[in-house]
């Protein structure tokens, strides 16, 4: 009998795994060498997690609060979830709140988004996502058995999908979902609350919006870095309320990354869909972050602003020092911790952000992460999550390299 390869299942096929894994591997190989890289690729808080979280988890652990939890979280929890997004929506939750039965406590957001596109995308089904994107979004749909359809966005025009874009997209009568991330990953663009209003607009009045159901990632909510405060898409469009699924978690908010804590906060529909979902999968998830959760959840919002602070000056450094480069094309971004250039004035004749990304980090010695994978393949993303000293030293770097190039 002849050997088979073992067949991989159709549905990951051209499913990528990390596209910047063998960026990660080059700066991983340079360091083993004792080369002195400044790393500007972080895609999380460089903050400690809370010692309220940290002290909570601690006393879940000594009071054995470690079986089981009810697959969608615990109860106290999916109430202070659900009164954090009463409180961001209430043009909603003065008539129609949230409760904690709304609620699906997920591993990290990135399995809310997944609970959210399997439980509502059939195959076939178009999926509109608006490019520059979380290099998540396009992968998850495709597992889904989902086209991607890509909303192009410019640098110009804010990185933002308008109304009219997205009432001509829906004429092809297919769309099922659309995705929204605001603040974004990777551009740092936010949309005002007008916008999204009109947004909201299209979806119940044109043709083929009222199909489609908003997958609205809030992940960067408390990451808001100018004056215009944070908006959540359903109190800009809370007649929508059936068909959005807000997403939000620990992981930017409270520097939680590892702690795998995200949400999904929908109508009953979509939320017992998710459910099932999620049951028959990965369960509840870890007790003991749930309850670090909890006490990170009840800590007013002051006592975070001391990192809304710093990024803002991170920010302000970065910009400053990147404007001395000449041709780079810099977005000031009003959330998320990112700046995103377009370096397209710097590419080589057939070189894209990848090839870019690799001639910087072996000659300049600075890390970032190509735009390719995020759809932007002209641009690259640079991380302020991280020392100012190390922001600055980095941003140097790449700005003197750019500038003899
Ligand atoms: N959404 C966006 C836009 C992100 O950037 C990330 C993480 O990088 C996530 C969702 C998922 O975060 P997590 O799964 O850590 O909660």
């Amino acid at each position: 009998m002849s050997v088979q390869p073992v067949q991989i299942a159709d549905r990951l096929n051209g499913v990528s795994d990390s596209a910047t894994l063998r960026l990660n591997a080059a700066v991983q190989a340079l360091k083993a060498q004792g080369v002195d890289v400044v790393n500007l690729t972080a895609g999380e808080p460089d903050f400690s997690v809370p010692e309220e979280a940290k002290q909570a988890a601690i006393d879940a652990i000594r009071k054995d609060q470690s079986k089981y939890t009810p697959v969608a979280g615990l109860e106290p929890l999916r109430q202070l979830i659900a009164d954090k997004t009463n409180a961001q929506q209430p043009a909603l939750s003065s008539t129609r709140p949230w409760t904690a039965k709304d609620v699906v406590v997920s591993n990290g957001g990135k399995q809310a988004i997944f609970n959210a596109i399997l439980s509502t995308v059939n195959p076939g089904d178009e999926v509109l996502i608006p490019a520059p994107y979380w290099l998540t979004y396009p992968e998850i749909t495709r597992i889904a058995g989902g086209k991607a359809v890509f909303l192009e966005t410019s640098q110009e025009r804010g990185y933002r999908v308008t109304a009219g874009e997205l009432r001509y997209a829906l004429k092809s009568g297919k769309v099922r979902a659309l995705f929204l991330n605001s603040p974004s990953n990777p551009t740092g663009a936010m949309y005002t609350r007008a916008e999204l209003a009109e947004i909201g607009d299209v979806l119940s009045s044109s043709p083929g919006g009222e199909r489609v159901v908003v997958i609205s990632d809030e992940i960067y909510d408390r990451v808001v870095l100018g004056d215009r405060p944070f908006v959540s898409f359903l109190q800009a469009a809370p007649q929508l309320r059936d068909r959005v699924v807000t997403i939000n978690g620990m992981s930017k908010s409270a520097a939680m990354t590892g702690w795998r804590i995200g949400w999904s906060v929908a109508d009953a529909r979509i939320t017992g869909a998710i459910s099932a979902l999620q049951g028959q999968s990965t369960s509840g998830i870890n007790s003991i972050a749930q309850w670090a959760s909890i006490a990170a959840l009840k800590l007013p919002e002051a006592s975070y602003s001391g990192w809304t602070e710093q990024y803002a000056k991170r920010r302000a450094v970065t910009l400053e020092i990147l404007s001395k480069a000449g041709k780079l094309k810099v977005f000031p971004p009003e959330g998320a911790f990112y700046v995103f250039a377009d370096v397209g004035a710097y590419l080589k004749p057939g070189e894209d952000s990848f090839g870019f990304c690799e001639r910087v980090l072996a000659q300049a010695q600075v890390a970032l992460i190509p735009g390719t994978p995020f759809g932007a393949p002209t641009s690259v993303r640079l991380s302020f999550a991280t020392s100012e000293s190390q922001l600055r030293s980095g941003c140097q770097r790449w700005v003197d390299y750019l500038e003899k190039s």
